[in-house]
């Protein structure tokens, strides 16, 4: 969670329905594996969604009613898996297209989840600890009718962290009355959390933008990294790439950004932002927005904060030659043919940010076996299952020449149909 101050509320883009976007990149994939109507109805429908509205008590005395959800997209490889977002964006279409890339995730990753989403429309900078604790329990409770260790496991997601997964942890175990550590991934290792798990998506992040880089025969040593979005997946991003030899040139938040051609210190601009700084403020360079941030002159863009941040509007003034897509959805389906007609090379999301759910499947597994790994086990597990993937979609993609992410989908869908022929239609 990062500390900014109220009153940095971006608009979102208007863009339309994103759970269209995700329907229609989905398509390509159903075209391409040749599925009838009725497979492609299972495919572009949500198995399950709920809508909760539930009264807080604040600490000026007053009550207000939020409105949260929770979609499960498709289960037909496993128990939903999925992130709990707390942001005003916050709405049924957008959860509904983010269960939907889960279970494309899960699948791509080959581990044994289906997808699912859930968030609650707020802004929590805005709220006390004890109201987010107070909204964070409730909300926990009104979506424990469809969340369980064999069932939907939550996980952080925007503005969310270990310390909210640790109350809905102990939500879900008073109402059942036994510690149920493996119902939420993500949580404090003090509750059954792994080691390498706040780190893990920013981690695979880094892991595909150096593969990508390899391919693209663009040095590492140098180059210019420019990252939107200093949360957990941009800023472990960020430090990691810049351990490799990468140069950070430009981040941002919410509040805008800091641009230094020189190079930033990851590092620091973590320290900065834990103690409550805005990136706008941050002195160590000029301050920018976040739209002129997406435009910088770079090798590699990392659009690391909320969806369809790049759109016809600004992708063919993008200089990058790599986007890595650390945020689900950060690129419309206008934008993505842009990129394609000027050969800048897209590693999707379902691929680039897969690292978070790959170490909470191990995260899930360690405590359903109550073994725990060593650090270097979970990295390592990580990077290999990170560079299979990648490897795969990167055949797929050159064998039948299409982009990363028809290819990433296309493969995700077929593991997914396969199943549910395999399974058949119930009853
Ligand atoms: P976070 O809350 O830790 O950080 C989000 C960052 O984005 C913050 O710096 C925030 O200021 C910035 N931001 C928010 N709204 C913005 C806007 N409109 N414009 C510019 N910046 C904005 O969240 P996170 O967990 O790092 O998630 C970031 C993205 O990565 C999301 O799309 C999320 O779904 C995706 N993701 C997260 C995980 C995970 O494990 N946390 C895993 C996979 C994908």
């Amino acid at each position: 969670m990062d500390g900014e101050q109220s009153g940095a509320v971006l608009e979102r883009p208007e863009t339309g329905s994103l759970y269209q976007v995700a329907v229609e990149q989905l398509r390509v994939a159903e075209d391409a594996l040749g599925l009838d109507r009725g497979m492609r109805e299972i495919l572009e429908s949500c198995k399950a969604e709920l809508t909760v509205r539930f009264p807080v008590k604040m600490d000026d005395g007053y009550i207000r009613v939020f409105e949260g959800y929770r979609v499960q997209h498709n289960m037909a490889r496993g128990p939903g898996k999925g992130g709990i977002r707390y942001h005003p964006w916050v709405e049924l279409d957008e959860i509904r297209a983010l269960a939907m890339w889960m279970t494309w995730k899960c699948a791509l990753m080959d581990i044994p989840f289906g997808g699912a989403k859930g968030g609650v429309a707020c802004q929590p900078k805005e709220l006390s600890e004890r109201e987010l604790e107070h909204l964070t329990r409730r909300y926990a409770s009104e979506i424990s009718i469809l969340i369980g260790a064999d069932r939907d496991i939550p996980a952080p997601d925007v503005n969310t962290d270990a310390r909210i997964m640790a109350w809905i942890l102990d939500t879900i175990s008073m109402h059942r009355g036994h510690l149920s550590p493996e119902v939420v991934t993500g949580k404090p290792l003090s509750l059954g959390g792994t080691v390498g798990r706040v780190e893990a998506t920013g981690r695979g992040v880094m892991i595909a933008a150096l593969k990508a880089m390899e391919h693209l025969r663009i040095p590492v040593e140098g180059a210019r990294v420019v990252v939107q979005g200093y949360g957990n997946v941009g800023s472990h991003a960020a430090r990691l790439l810049g351990e490799a030899g990468c140069r950070i040139v430009a981040a941002s938040d919410s509040s805008g950004g800091v641009y230094n051609p020189g190079g930033l210190d990851p590092e620091k601009m973590g320290e900065f932002k834990g103690s409550g700084g805005r990136l706008v403020e941050y002195g160590e360079g000029e301050p920018l927005t976040n739209d002129e941030l997406l435009t910088l002159p770079c090798e590699v863009l990392i659009p690391a904060a909320m969806e369809s941040q790049l759109t016809g509007r600004n992708a063919h003034l993008v200089q990058a030659r790599l986007v890595v897509e650390g945020a689900n959805g950060p690129t419309t389906p206008e934008a993505d043919m842009i990129f394609q007609e000027r050969d800048i090379f897209v590693v999707p999301d379902i691929l680039a940010n897969a690292g978070g759910v790959v170490v909470s499947y191990l995260e899930w597994v360690q405590d359903r076996q109550r073994y725990f790994l060593e650090l270097e086990e979970v990295d390592s597990k990580l990077d290999k299952l990170m560079k299979r993937s990648f490897a795969q979609v990167l055949d797929a993609a050159q064998q039948a020449g299409i982009t990363m992410r028809a290819a990433a989908l296309t493969l995700a869908v077929r593991r997914v149909v396969e199943t549910t022929r395999d399974r058949g239609i119930y009853p």
